[in-house]
């Protein structure tokens, strides 16, 4: 285990000097806080720095790397695999603060953003401007860019859209050697020298703390359509999504939640079928109005093809918005229910998502748990949240994941879509990448921080750069 100064009254004086008084939380309700994200893991930071600045963020991690302390980056603490909590305590870095939207360039089609910035906030702020800023995780309300750019996140709308990786064009980061870079660019192409914007996207806070955005927004579509449609059985639906992508539609969400998920937000929704069909799909499409609608004709005689129940098509803009809030709602509804709560979050190739969900009330006997499936069906992005009302039932479920694990890459698919790898899957990064490939990857953390301040215990499984 490494070993990492504790903060001392020596230190602590430094990085009140470096950062300034109003930066430091230290009261103990706020460090518990600050001591877990959305996931299990918890563990109590020492002290919380709660940055303005990207000076501040350099100070600090120039402490870090002076009196070898641990420091963790925070945006608003949404993840899911534990890749916020300060596994060896330290420091928690806080860019909450850093919340400013500091342009929108209408004739660049560019945002440029503070890392705290909340998702839902830039989206609405482009959008008084016509313009629309894709990514749009299901936390996008409560999350923060820099945190969404961090773990690349994603939602619905990455079916037509992509991920955040796809809007970031440039990046300001603060090394953890305190240096301040700058990776990408303010174009829309750029390929001078190795693309280290690439590199720090996704990279969970390990390789840097990312302290501004430079963001490319597009037009924002002239309509929006929806159609909601239920199944008798989930694989048929998951059929539906197969048969509509590989026949050329390109809708801008596609998502869907199992039967489970729907005893569960059934009576809260609008619709009657609701409550006994076996699968929901949601599935919207923008554009030019007449093209789309006719569209979602063809999309919705593809469901009834292939077995759906009945399909609602445009419910009205009330409906609309309370299918979407039980949809972002309904992974806070399973944890309300259930004491063990583990989240998977498998991408299987686009022909494949049929036979996974198919395999998982097999899944359920076999480990005795309680699966609620839901998610982005038109990436093949399905959510695993694995339950049980006794948390004794924790080493099965997690024999569970891993044979769960090794269906998804026996398929061609991954074991995080979009979660990120964080403490939660370390131990199941060798099932999916090569002993070179991490070998590379943890000499790649080296050369940004070879002391290992920053973020440590994170992604992979020992923390080498201390060995
Ligand atoms: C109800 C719910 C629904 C969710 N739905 C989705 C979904 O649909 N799609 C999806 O992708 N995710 C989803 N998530 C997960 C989570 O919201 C995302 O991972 C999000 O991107 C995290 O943002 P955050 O600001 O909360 O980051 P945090 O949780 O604070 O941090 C996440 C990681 O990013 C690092 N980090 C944060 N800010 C910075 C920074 N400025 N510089 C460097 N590193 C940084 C942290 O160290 C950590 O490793 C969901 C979570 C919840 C609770």
């Amino acid at each position: 285990m490494p070993s990492y100064s504790p903060i001392t009254p020596e230190i602590l004086s430094e990085i009140k000097k470096a950062v300034g008084l109003d930066a430091i939380v230290r009261d103990s309700e706020k460090l518990h806080e600050f001591g877990k994200d959305a996931g299990e893991d918890t563990r109590l930071p020492e002290l919380v720095v709660e940055a303005t600045s990207p000076r501040q963020v350099s100070a600090l991690l120039r402490l870090a790397n002076r009196y070898s302390f641990p420091v963790t980056p925070r945006g608003l603490g949404t993840g899911l695999a534990g890749g916020a909590v300060p596994l060896f305590r330290g420091v928690v870095l806080s860019l909450a603060k850093m919340n400013r939207i500091l342009s929108i360039e209408r004739d660049n089609l560019i945002a440029v953003v503070e890392p705290g910035v909340i998702t839902l906030d830039l989206q609405n702020a482009v959008r008084r401007k016509n313009l629309f800023y894709p990514p749009d995780p299901a936390s996008l309300d409560t999350c923060s860019i820099g945190g969404n750019a961090a773990t690349n996140a994603a939602g619905p709308s990455c079916v037509k859209y992509g991920t955040t990786r796809d809007y970031v064009l440039g990046l300001e980061t603060v090394l953890p050697s305190g240096e301040i870079i700058e990776a990408g660019v303010r174009t829309r192409k750029g390929v001078v020298g190795y693309d280290l914007r690439h590199l720090l996207l996704g990279s969970e806070g390990t390789l840097g703390v990312i302290t501004k955005l430079i963001l490319k927004l597009i037009p924002h579509p002239k309509t929006i359509t929806t159609l909601v449609t239920f199944f008798p059985r989930l694989t048929s639906a998951m059929d539906a999504v197969t048969t509509m992508l590989i026949r050329g539609h390109v809708p801008c969400a596609v998502e869907f939640l199992d039967d489970r998920c729907l005893e569960i937000t059934g009576d809260l929704l609008p619709f009657e079928e609701a409550r006994s069909a076996k699968a929901m799909l949601i599935i919207e499409t923008d554009g030019v109005q007449g093209v789309i609608e006719k569209e979602m004709e063809t999309i919705g005689g593809i469901c009834m093809e292939q077995g759906a129940a009945n399909v609602v098509m445009a419910p009205d803009s009330l409906k609309r918005a309370r299918i979407w809030e039980i949809r972002r709602e309904v992974s806070l509804r399973i944890e309300d229910r259930f004491p063990l709560y583990l989240h998977e979050d498998i991408v299987v190739p686009i022909g494949k998502i049929a036979d996974l969900v198919g395999c998982l009330r097999g899944f359920e006997e076999e480990f005795g748990v309680k699966i609620f499936s839901f998610g982005h069906a038109g990436d093949g992005n399905i959510h695993v949240n694995i339950t049980a009302q006794d948390r004794k039932r924790r080493d099965r479920a997690d024999e569970g994941i891993v044979k769960l694990l090794k269906k998804v890459l026996s398929m061609g698919g991954t074991i995080s879509g979009e979660h990120g790898i964080g403490i939660v899957k370390k131990p199941f990064l060798p099932m999916e990448l090569s002993a070179e490939s991490i070998r590379i990857q943890k000499e790649i953390k080296k050369i940004f921080d070879p002391l290992g301040i920053l973020n440590p215990g994170k992604i992979f499984q020992t923390d080498l750069q201390k060995d």
